[in-house]
């Protein structure tokens, strides 16, 4: 209220300032009694109301964010009345309590129903036949209407001197009552929040000594109330920040009023946590801190949860190693010492042999075993600088820092294959297992770790094609093969159907009359570009993606067509020999292939031979039998090539009823000087006659092989000292040349 408008109590009659005294006097004494604030409010109304008999008095609050007005008190209106002056819109017509706030300003309505001021509530003015109403505004912190203080008569009149007093008294009455009935409630809701919250509280004064913790913060700390207060909070320093810690954190907390940082400290009990602690300012009205309050969150468990989950994100969940992305990590970190200590560095890719056919016979739980057993094996073949990863299934990444030279990761490796070497007990069963490694080295092979992988992959590779439990070293040899590799994979697919194969024939002969008994089909691969690749190179990438089968179809097709061409042409009647991969064995109607060969060429079957490798019959099968001896059906004859140097076993060629043995040429070409080697050959001989098989030896370069294969009764011969693989018109002329030919 402005002073200007206010009645002075020398405006007052004796009689007036009494009631008013005695009106303060009574309301005094309804607050001293501890009265609740609604029911001081009701007093003063009814008081009021004996003051300015043939009226009410009502008190409205303003809730600003509904914009609206509502009856507080109000003694003696009816409820159903005060229901209906509630909710009230402030507004030109909204009568005089409305307009208090409309105006901020008092407003006294000395005739409700002539003053436009009532002009919404008229039906209520007469309804409840209040003439007249004066409204005097409350006010709360920095001088803001909060509400209204209102007297209504039941007759039309103006306010006298005393009754605008009445008015000024009743609305800072119910001013203070309000503030404090605010300040009571806010008291209650802090001190509330402060003994429930979840958070430890430490109320400082302003030389930081403690005043007050809460009740969460004796179970947090383990320190009783009465213990910390009245000291200052050091005893809570865990020690693992320094002084320049705690430097910043004042010149922080006094420059923003606020410090919030993850801190470590120390309980009663001597433990050390992790905690967030935030910490604010209390300044009193002229700026000077008077308090500081620090808020600690235990952030332990919320810690060990983010602890858990970056450890489930960089470890294999069944071996508990790092995993992909954390042997990243430390290579990449490796690699950065190596670089600044000049150091070599290596990384070994290792993998299972065969796992797939462990997990596939024996169940995935066995193959998690047996992972989880190989990698406790190469931890124990580390140093503790190591790394040792799972890369993926069944493969394993070793990260080698500070390697001087390759002797001590050679050292490794014989480890590594040593430790393999007892078998694995799995449940009831007992597993073998050996491992194929590619070992890469920093700086030589890579200068950063992708590249470093990728040489560790493709000497993995390489030592799995070497036959498996093995390792290799990378060479940049083994990076072009791989480049080559792809490269002739792709040429393959087309080296078909742009007709770029041909076959080379190679004559084989009776050793005791030098008359030509058959023709090897050898297949060539003039590449556009590449020239002629050797069939040693190409096939093994054509039995990789399959298309061996096509080409294996066409060379039986040719060989059959050539052979028959032959006689045509009138040379003597001698074999064909086509080799066959362990592909078209197992991925192709091969029975049918042959049989469609022979009828469209019209070829004797009998004069089509068969080349099968011994690892094609080690398989031993049911269905690689049937089909053999489908095919013996049909007439055909099998030889096994290159024997001797697989696991041969008598029982299979007697099994698979072959008709001829071809010695390998590995044996023959050292057998001149190497007496094993001879006696080996004879071995073989002896027997293939027991067996009553043919033999042919292969790889025959010179005149002594053949006299000595001679005198130990070998049958037929193939080799250079022969005839070198010929195209067909150059093998004709050659037959033509033979003497049973006449040229
Ligand atoms: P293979 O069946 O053992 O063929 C004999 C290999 O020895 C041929 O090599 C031949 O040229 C070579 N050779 C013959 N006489 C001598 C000799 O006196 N000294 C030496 N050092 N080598 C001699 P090529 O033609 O390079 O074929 C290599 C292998 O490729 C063959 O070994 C065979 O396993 C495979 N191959 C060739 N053609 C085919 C085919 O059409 N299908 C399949 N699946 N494999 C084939
Ligand atoms: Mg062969
Ligand atoms: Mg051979």
């Amino acid at each position: 209220m402005r002073t200007a408008d206010r009645v002075d109590y020398a405006e007052l009659n004796e009689q007036e300032k009494s009631q008013i005294l005695t009106l303060q006097q009574s309301i005094l004494e309804s607050m001293l009694q501890d009265n609740s604030p609604l029911q001081i409010i009701n007093n003063l109304c009814r008081l009021e109301e004996q003051l300015l008999p043939n009226s009410v008095s009502s008190v409205m609050l303003y809730d600003s964010a509904r914009k609206k007005l509502d009856v507080l008190a109000a003694p003696s209106i009816p409820p159903e009345a005060r229901k209906q002056f509630s909710d009230l819109q402030p507004g030109p017509g909204s009568g005089s309590c409305g307009n208090v706030i409309y105006q901020q300003t008092p407003i006294f309505v000395s005739n409700t129903l002539a003053d436009s001021r009532w002009l919404d509530l008229r039906h209520l003015a007469q309804a409840f036949n209040l003439m007249a109403c004066w409204s005097m505004p409350i006010r709360g912190e920095g001088g803001r209407i909060v509400g209204t203080f209102a007297l209504s008569s039941f007759e039309a009149r103006a306010p006298s001197t005393f009754h605008r007093k009445l008015l000024e008294i009743g609305a800072s009455i119910v001013g203070i009552v309000l503030d404090r009935r605010e300040q009571i409630e806010s008291r209650r809701l802090y001190s509330h929040i402060f003994d429930s919250s979840g958070e430890s509280i430490v109320i400082t004064d302003r030389s930081q000594v403690i005043l007050s913790v809460n009740p969460t913060f004796t179970r947090m700390f383990g320190y009783p109330a009465e213990e910390v207060i009245g000291r200052p909070p050091g005893f809570l320093k865990s020690g693992r920040h320094g002084a320049s810690y705690y430097q910043k954190m004042w010149t922080e907390l006094h420059q923003n009023g606020y410090w919030q940082d993850e801190i470590w400290n120390r309980r009663m009990d001597g433990t050390i946590h992790p905690y967030l602690l935030g910490i604010s300012l209390v300044r009193d009205a002229d700026g000077a801190i008077v308090h500081y309050v620090g808020i600690y969150s235990d952030i332990g468990r919320y810690k060990q949860a983010q602890a858990q989950i970056e450890y489930l994100a960089y470890h294999d969940s069944l071996t508990q190693l790092p995993n992909r992305l954390l042997v990243r990590d430390r290579a990449e970190l490796a690699i950065l010492t190596a670089r600044d200590n000049a150091t070599n560095l290596a990384l070994l890719m290792i993998d299972i042999d065969h796992f797939k056919n462990i997990n596939d016979s024996l169940g995935h739980r066995t193959g998690d075993q047996l992972i989880l057993e190989i990698s406790h094996r190469l931890q124990r073949c580390l140093r503790d600088t190591d790394t040792l990863s799972r890369h993926g299934g069944d493969e394993f990444l070793i990260v080698l820092p500070l390697m001087p030279d390759n002797d001590p990761i050679t050292q490794l490796l014989d480890n590594i294959m040593d430790s393999m070497a007892a078998p694995f007990q799995l449940g009831d069963s007992e597993i073998t297992a050996s491992l194929s490694i590619g070992v890469a080295v920093y700086p030589n092979d890579g200068q950063d770790f992708d590249t470093l992988l990728k040489a560790a992959d493709i000497a993995m590779y390489r030592a799995k094609d070497s036959g498996r439990n093995a390792w290799r070293f990378y060479t940049e040899q083994m990076n072009d093969d791989a480049q080559n590799r792809i490269t002739l994979c792709n040429g393959l697919r087309q080296a078909l159907s742009h007709q770029q194969f041909h076959l080379h024939y190679q004559p084989q002969i009776n050793l005791t009359d030098g008359m030509i008994v058959g023709a090897e089909a050898l297949l060539r691969w003039q590449h556009p570009v590449l020239g002629n690749i050797p069939p040693n190179r190409f096939i093994p990438v054509a039995e990789d993606n399959g298309i061996i089968i096509q080409i294996g179809e066409w060379v039986l097709n040719e060989a059959c067509r050539q052979l028959v061409q032959w006689q045509h042409a009138g040379l003597p009647r001698f074999r064909m020999a086509v080799n066959l991969s362990a592909i078209q064995f197992t991925r192709s109607d091969l029975v049918a292939s042959v049989k469609r060969a022979l009828e469209q060429s019209g070829l004797d079957a009998e004069l089509l031979e068969l080349e099968l490798t011994e690892s094609i019959l080690m398989h031993n099968s049911e269905q690689i039998l049937a089909t053999v001896k489908q095919l013996k059906a049909l007439g055909v004859q099998l030889s096994i090539d290159d024997f001797g140097t697989g696991y041969s076993s008598l029982s299979y060629l007697k099994r698979f009823n072959v008709d001829k043995l071809k010695i390998d040429q590995s044996f023959v070409y050292d057998m001149v000087n190497n007496t094993s080697d001879t006696a080996i050959v004879r071995a073989i001989i002896q027997m293939a006659k027991g067996l009553n098989l043919t033999t042919i030896a292969e790889g025959v370069e010179h005149a002594e092989q053949l006299s000595l294969l001679l005198d130990e009764q070998c049958d037929e011969a193939q080799g250079y000292h022969i005839a070198r693989p010929l195209p067909p018109d150059e093998f004709l002329a050659w037959c033509k040349r033979q003497p049973c030919c006449g040229t």
